[in-house]
């Protein structure tokens, strides 16, 4: 017997509302951001960053200096050159390369990541990756791929990087029985409790992709089913069903809903029996439920508003306006996916304000005349926000956080919660009885001097 999803979407939610389609000016940081989740997943990668100074200092900036361990990414700086100076920028590039593999003998995943800069586009990548690699194999693979910030959005550089990994995945044999695979970074202690949930569920072998080590990549073919963890993998998924994997359809795993619906997707297509699927994921689900109705009663009622950054502004929507009762001012998100969307669009409550793309003026214009009580945004737009007396909580801080799954979802409600309540303390002076009961010293009347 198969599992039953007892999730329910009332009517067809915005399944076929309209959405706002805007092409302007944009607010958003580059792909090259993914190095910072990308290198930590991946512990035998290197990433280096064929650019400009200004990536230098972005993923610097981002990713922090390492002290005690040496970093497992780098930029190498390719300075203004006309296309008579491509020649020694290859042999430049070679030479880097040569060198770090020396040095760095643990390295077994070399990508080669593109930037923006005009000098950059011109060098072809691609030639350069497959000439290292056969320089280089079998002890190490390179592959490129790019992290420009033209007309992408900073979690694209994680699909981006998957993409080019999966021409490298080995070919799964014909007759091998079906295999769950489960798709975009998760943090370590998340994919752990993804990966006992599948086995007390009986289901296996389950693989994840990108895998912790270079060496460990899960095979690919007729008999893969996977699951997407995040909802930023376009170009991975198509690339995934090119070499013959099924995708299951599913709401992305966070909250109690969407992680139920989400095991339950898999659970369904590998015929587990819907008593043991109860029987299994009920402790946490009630556990996370528990969790959850704490953070409702700070969070309902409350208006939010989405600026497109991260593309997970929709499964996010979806969780804080059914799980936590939050009302929905608008959901931005940069791309509209519909097919990888379509369950999740589903559960939005009807007439949900949409968009996809921006023209940043006039969103922040329909911003300000909302007032919502948060704004979810990039780092550009928090801070002038804030000045204007809005609470901002940034995109970005959700794809550094573990936010999946059901043990996560308290804390992925928390992270709404928290700039509520630091709103609310700045504005709200301790009274003396407060004071008083938290301890504090009390003030003394003082002259005037
Ligand atoms: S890739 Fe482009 S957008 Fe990103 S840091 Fe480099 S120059 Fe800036």
């Amino acid at each position: 017997m198969n599992a039953v999803i007892p999730i329910q979407a009332a009517g067809r939610g915005c399944a076929d509302a309209p959405v706002l389609k805007e092409r302007g000016q944009r607010e958003v940081f580059c792909g090259l951001t993914g190095i910072i989740w990308l290198h930590r997943k991946i512990q035998d990668a290197f990433f280096l960053v064929v650019g400009s100074r200004t990536c230098a200092h972005l993923i610097q900036s981002a990713a922090g200096v390492m002290i005690f361990a040496e970093p497992r990414f780098a930029t190498a700086i390719i300075d203004e050159r006309d296309l008579a100076g491509l020649a020694d920028c290859n042999e430049e590039l070679d030479r880097v390369v040569t060198r770090l593999i020396e040095r760095r003998p643990e390295i077994k995943l070399l990508f080669l990541v593109g930037s923006c800069p005009s000098e950059v586009i011109k060098l072809d990548l691609s030639r350069a990756a497959q000439r290292l690699s056969g320089r280089f194999n079998p002890g190490v693979r390179v592959l490129n791929y790019s992290g420009s910030g033209i007309e992408t959005t900073f979690t694209q550089g994680e699909d981006a990087c998957l993409a080019s990994l999966v021409p490298s995945l080995p070919a799964s044999e014909a007759s091998a029985p079906p295999e769950l695979m489960v798709v975009g970074t998760l943090a370590d202690v998340v994919e752990d409790q993804f990966a006992r949930l599948f086995k007390q569920l009986g289901m296996g072998p389950v693989r994840f992709f990108p895998p912790r080590q270079a060496g460990d990549l899960p095979p690919v073919g007729a008999n893969t089913r996977f699951l997407l963890a995040q909802p930023f993998l376009a170009d991975t998924a198509h690339a995934l069903q090119a070499r013959g994997a099924q995708r299951l359809a599913a709401p992305f795993p966070l909250g109690v809903e969407g992680t139920t619906a989400w095991l339950q997707a898999a659970a369904a297509s590998f015929g587990v029996d819907a008593a043991l699927f109860e029987r299994v994921t009920a402790p946490a689900r009630e556990r996370a439920a528990a969790a959850l109705a704490r953070q409702r009663t700070q969070l309902a009622g409350k208006s939010i508003f989405f600026f497109p950054d991260s593309q997970l502004e929709i499964p996010l929507a979806r969780f804080l306006s059914r799980e936590l009762g939050m009302a929905l001012t608008e959901v931005g998100t940069p791309y509209l996916h519909r097919s990888h969307m379509a369950e999740e669009l589903a559960l939005l409550p009807e007439g949900t304000f949409l968009s996809e793309g921006q023209d940043v003026d006039k969103q922040l214009d329909r911003c300000r005349a909302a007032r919502p009580d948060i704004v979810v945004c990039g780092l550009g737009l928090a801070n002038p926000l804030e000045a204007e007396g809005l609470t901002t909580k940034w995109a970005i801080e959700l794809v550094f956080t573990p936010i999946q799954g059901f043990e996560q979802a308290a804390d992925l409600a928390e992270l709404f919660a928290r700039p509520l309540v630091r709103r609310a303390r700045l504005a709200t002076p301790p009274t003396r009885t407060a004071a008083v009961a938290a301890g504090s010293p009390q003030p003394e009347a003082q002259p005037c001097n």
